[in-house]
């Protein structure tokens, strides 16, 4: 009998959550960058950290408990030093998944809202980094149909409760 999925994990991701909700574009962020729920420092590779928001862009950064040094889930990926916000990059890697990079720049102008200049440069970083661990793991999550939320004892990465309704998934459009 194949285990009930949990009911606070949901089986798919929606294109609406990842562009609108910045918060959850931040959640899917580090659960696709640290698969086993906890961060890991990339100066040092500690996994004792302090979590840190910056106000002034919402973004998530962390500090290691034991060199000290700040990092961002976006370290050593193809979103590190870009100026694109973390949930269109996410549906970018979604669209990049398993198709031709033919049109990929069209598709991420018109599913994200980024400008075609955008979209090319980013088609070119993801050329440039085909084992990126992002790229990889949105991979993954694409073929199973869902992404896997861990919830550790120190409550990170959170579970995001998906809303009802219909929506473009992640699933369905790295078939569009
Ligand atoms: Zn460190």
């Amino acid at each position: 009998m194949p285990p009930l999925p949990h009911p606070d994990v949901p089986d798919l991701i929606s294109l609406t959550d990842l562009l609108m909700d910045a918060s959850m574009a931040e959640t899917v962020l580090q659960t696709l960058r640290w698969p086993k729920g906890r961060p890991t420092c990339p100066h040092c590779g500690g996994r004792q950290c302090y979590r840190l928001t910056c106000l002034r862009s919402g973004g998530v950064r962390f500090k290691c408990a034991a060199c000290r040094k700040q990092y961002s889930p976006r370290r050593n990926t193809v979103m590190e030093r870009s100026n694109v916000p973390t949930g269109r990059w996410l549906v970018a890697l979604a669209l990049a998944t398993g198709t031709p990079v033919a049109g990929l720049p069209a598709r991420i102008e018109r599913h994200t809202g980024v400008s075609y200049k955008t979209a090319w440069s980013m088609v070119q970083r993801l050329k440039a980094s085909p084992q990126d661990p992002l790229l990889l793991a949105m991979h993954r999550a694409v073929e199973r149909g869902r992404i896997d939320f861990i919830t550790t004892e120190r409550g990170f990465p959170r579970p995001v409760r998906r809303p009802s309704g219909p929506q473009a998934t992640l699933a369905q459009m790295a078939t569009t």
